[in-house]
């Protein structure tokens, strides 16, 4: 992980097959190609990896939406890091609040997907945040500590590990944190575990640099912006900056 170089990554959900990755990565390739001061990631469905993989070549890495804890095995639907380096993957998300929500992802089976896949070779996105409901209630420090605690002591401060804040009701609303809920949130995300920290909910390339230019936001994970060309190399653009 080269720390002080602003990461964005695209996490593109269920949205995209082979065919469609394919040309939108040749195009946001030649859009990023040569660019030295940020680094980019997308992270397409499962199916779609090899695809992105072969039209990116190495200006942006390729990461995974979830990996498993366990090399193989009997765990329909899930598939394993060992798998995701093999198809040229070179990280994964963890944890993603679609992923809490609907999958009954927890606390432990984050860390032990992240820890797994570091120990792998994976660079790894971990996800925490919290409610709307936590957040009028007071708790997202406590819901953060938590989820980050979760983690760090399953990997500790890994070189190839990075936190994204994605307070829960942000996400796909078009409603942001302030750059100064942000900051909070993300120092003190940084105090507990000594990584990089991304921040996501409505991300766009109206909001990013003001959100980028906090001193402990160290990317971002843009979701519902980075299905679009235009709108995620504008955001790329905003955090070379
Ligand atoms: C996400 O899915 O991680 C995300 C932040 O989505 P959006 O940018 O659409 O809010």
């Amino acid at each position: 992980m080269r720390r002080g170089t602003p990461f964005i990554a695209g996490n593109w959900k269920m949205f995209k097959g082979p065919s469609e990755t394919a040309s939108f990565c040749s195009e946001l390739g030649r859009w990023l190609a040569g660019s030295e001061d940020v680094r980019v990631a997308v992270c397409p469905p499962s199916v779609s990896i090899a695809a992105a993989v072969s039209a990116l070549g190495t200006s942006v890495e390729v990461f995974a939406q979830n990996v498993h804890w366990e090399d193989q095995g009997a765990f329909t639907g899930e598939v394993s890091a060992a798998m995701l380096l093999e198809a040229g993957a070179q990280g994964a998300i963890v944890g993603h609040s679609e992923r809490r929500r609907y999958f009954g992802e927890t606390d432990e089976t984050v860390a032990r997907r992240a820890a797994h896949a570091l120990d792998a070779g994976l660079e790894v996105i971990a996800c925490v945040g919290e409610l709307e409901a936590e957040r009028e209630t007071g708790e997202t420090e406590a819901v953060l500590r938590r989820q980050v605690e979760a983690i760090a002591a399953a990997t500790g401060s890994h070189e190839r590990l990075v936190i994204a804040y994605e307070p829960v009701w942000a996400i796909g609303t078009g409603r942001t944190a302030t750059p100064v809920q942000a900051q909070e949130a993300h120092g003190l995300i940084r105090r507990l575990l000594d990584v990089p920290v991304l921040y996501g909910g409505s991300v766009k390339p109206e909001n990013a640099a003001e959100l980028l230019g906090q001193p402990d936001v160290g990317g971002a994970l843009v979701g519902g912006a980075s299905l679009d060309v235009d709108s995620f190399v504008a955001i790329c653009a905003a955090a070379a900056r």
